[in-house]
């Protein structure tokens, strides 16, 4: 995982788990990422209680989408003031998107720069989505045609939001 996030073109300052219900306050998950704190770059904290959860979701597996998205709200909560930092949000299981989207809000409602997050899939295998830091909603890999130059372009493009990141590439 390390390795991972080392070819990631982007260096978060701080590292944070979706957290898991109450119930399961430790996990192999929380495990692993205190272990791989020390491969990190010095200056990338792993802030296992960036987040935490205070509400137990119900069956959540046998909901719908929607409801889903109804129940996690309000579920998450973030003690810290992340004051502008750059966040790399990890989770080990991507379901909906919803426990993540939620993530993602209560991290930037908290005041943190950028949140990107990666997934970490049985096989390992790497899946960074950048959000955008002018209206918070996903941003995508677009390629300029004409230069053949990759770029990320907000999905609120055209009505709701212009703009576009460097992409690195
Ligand atoms: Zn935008």
């Amino acid at each position: 995982m390390g390795r991972a996030i080392g070819s990631l073109d982007w260096t978060p300052e701080y590292i944070v788990p979706v957290p898991m219900k109450p119930s399961q306050a430790r996990n192999r998950f929380e495990q692993l990422l205190q272990f791989g704190a020390n491969h990190f770059d010095e200056d990338i904290e792993v802030a296992l209680d960036g987040l935490g959860c205070i509400k137990e979701i119900e069956n959540y597996k046998q909901k719908n989408p929607l409801e889903r998205a109804e129940a996690i709200k309000g579920a998450f909560t973030s003690d810290f003031t992340w004051n502008g930092a750059k966040i790399l949000l990890i989770d080990d299981v991507h379901t909906t998107g919803g426990t993540t989207n939620e993530c993602v809000r209560v991290l930037t409602a908290n005041g943190a720069g950028e949140v990107r997050v990666m997934t970490l899939a049985k096989d390992q295998r790497v899946f960074a989505r950048k959000t955008c830091p002018a209206c918070s909603r996903s941003m995508k890999i677009r390629v300029n045609h004409t230069t053949n130059v990759k770029f990320w372009g907000c999905s609120g493009y055209p009505t709701y939001c212009q703009n576009t990141e460097d992409s690195g590439t």
